[in-house]
């Protein structure tokens, strides 16, 4: 049996990974001169230094995307800077500290070493929030905002804490984002064991925690291509299994489309029945991502790989975290940097960039507690749809369509999560055993 994977993302190699290790003849189509989808190696003129083309972090929750690189050989806690999960903004008011307590005491560890919570107001809160942590019970249309004011959240804690950590993991502003999906993700981290709440930073390149590995399986079964047409033979075989696909001329028994949802729409277009089908999707809105990068002269050393900082738009601080490599990456150039990330970044839109790195440097220059080396060199890069906007109640595809042999995979499908790395993972793997299950 021969299987199509259009799209060289997370998903899409995921998906190929699964099909190439159960023997099946598979090609990945890509468009980009790059695999990696959203998750991709740039290089950047004025940095001189790889680059992805924004910080990410996983999450020891993250368990479809640790294993894959477990079976590949690669030890996650080697490729990764692993700690557990402290969040502490730049200037040290917020502290928040997960004792490494085993489950579910260590539920308790938030409590115990924590600072700049609000008093006990803010701990009962958050204990409030940990017993809270069943996205079952949680109205489908509630944001996540009400659902933390209905458990007695005090307004600076919503401010200071949640707002940034519900952008982080949605790249959705608290007053929009779903509270389910958002206590799904709390539940799965802070609310199971210790280790799946720890942070994993990778320590050089995205690509090299395991789609390089893949990307070399498959060898010039990767192919570079911008996919333009997917069609279904009219007739059913012989044997009665539904008509073979072809993508661009080429024929297969299945197709996996792990292409962005604005894409896939594109390609799905053109067949028969496609109009019910895709007017119950989503009308999909998108968020954007910055990340101003800073090469250091020298390492930075500020003690903290990650930092919560204080934004204020209006006074042009438009960051939100801040990467220190020097504490999280392998050794090499890459310590010389820092990563400020910015999360609904479209607002800056009509902005000046060098007016927003320059409102960036300032902002970190204020809020650090350990100064800055001086700047050699500065880069905005900015993602337009990293991501989509995580509002309540969003019907997303399954990975299965009408079309018998099309599956979906990405992101944004089904997959319970926001837009992330592992949602992306097991929705390659989830369409990889569909298409597998099928009769040969
Ligand atoms: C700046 C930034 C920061 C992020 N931070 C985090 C983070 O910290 N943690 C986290 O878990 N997630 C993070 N994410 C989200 C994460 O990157 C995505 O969830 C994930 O990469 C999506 O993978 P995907 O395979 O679903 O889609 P994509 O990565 O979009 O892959 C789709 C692929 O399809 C290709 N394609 C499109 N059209 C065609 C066509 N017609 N033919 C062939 N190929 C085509 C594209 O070129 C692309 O390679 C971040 C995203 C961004 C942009």
């Amino acid at each position: 049996m021969s299987i199509a994977v259009v799209g060289a993302g997370w998903a899409g190699l995921a998906a190929a990974h699964a099909l190439l290790r159960a023997g099946r003849q598979v090609h990945v189509y890509e468009a980009a001169a790059q695999p990696g989808g959203r998750a991709r190696p740039i290089e950047h003129p004025t940095l001189g230094v790889p680059l992805d083309n924004g910080q990410h972090v996983l999450l020891g929750a993250y368990h479809a995307t640790l294993d894959l690189m477990r079976t590949l050989g690669i030890d996650p806690a080697h490729a990764c800077h692993v700690q557990p999960l402290r969040l502490a903004s730049a200037d040290r008011a917020l502290r928040l500290n997960f004792w490494p307590l085993p489950a579910p005491a260590h539920r308790l560890g938030v409590l115990l070493g924590s600072h700049g919570l609000d008093g006990w107001r803010g701990r009962r809160h958050l204990g409030r929030v940990m017993r809270a942590l069943n996205p079952e019970r949680i109205a489908a249309h509630e944001t996540v905002q009400d659902w933390l004011c209905a458990l007695d959240c005090p307004p600076t804690l919503l401010s200071s804490l949640w707002a940034p950590l519900c952008l982080a993991a949605c790249n959705t502003p608290i007053a929009q984002a779903d509270a389910r999906i958002f206590a799904r993700v709390l539940r799965d981290s802070l609310g199971a064991r210790a280790p799946d709440s720890h942070l994993y930073i990778p320590r050089t390149r995205l690509h090299a925690l395991w789609p390089a590995q893949v990307c070399a399986q498959l060898g010039a079964r990767l192919r570079r291509q911008r996919v333009q047409c997917i069609e279904q033979e009219r007739h059913a075989r012989s044997d009665g299994a539904p008509g073979a696909w072809r993508v661009d001329g080429e024929r297969y028994d299945q197709v996996i489309l792990a292409v962005p949802a604005y894409e896939a729409q594109r390609l799905l277009a053109s067949l028969p029945g496609a109009n019910g089908y895709l007017n119950r999707w989503p009308a999909w809105q998108y968020a954007a991502i910055g990340t101003v990068t800073l090469r250091l002269r020298a390492p930075w050393h500020s003690g903290q790989a990650m930092s919560l900082l204080w934004d204020d738009p209006a006074r042009n601080a438009w960051g939100q975290w801040c990467f220190d490599r020097s504490v999280s990456a392998a050794p090499g150039p890459e310590q010389h940097l820092a990563h400020v990330v910015i999360s609904g970044a479209e607002r800056y839109a009509n902005c000046d960039a060098q007016a927003v790195i320059e409102g960036t440097v300032a902002q970190l220059r204020a809020q650090a507690r350990r100064p800055l080396p001086a700047i050699d060199a500065q880069a905005l890069v900015t993602e337009k749809r990293a991501t989509f906007l995580l509002t309540p109640g969003l019907a997303r595809p399954q990975t299965r369509t009408p079309w018998a042999g099309l599956l979906l995979a990405g992101d944004w499908t089904d997959t319970g999560y926001p837009a992330v790395l592992e949602g992306a993972v097991r929705s390659g793997q989830g369409a990889a055993a569909l298409a597998l299950a099928a009769p040969a």
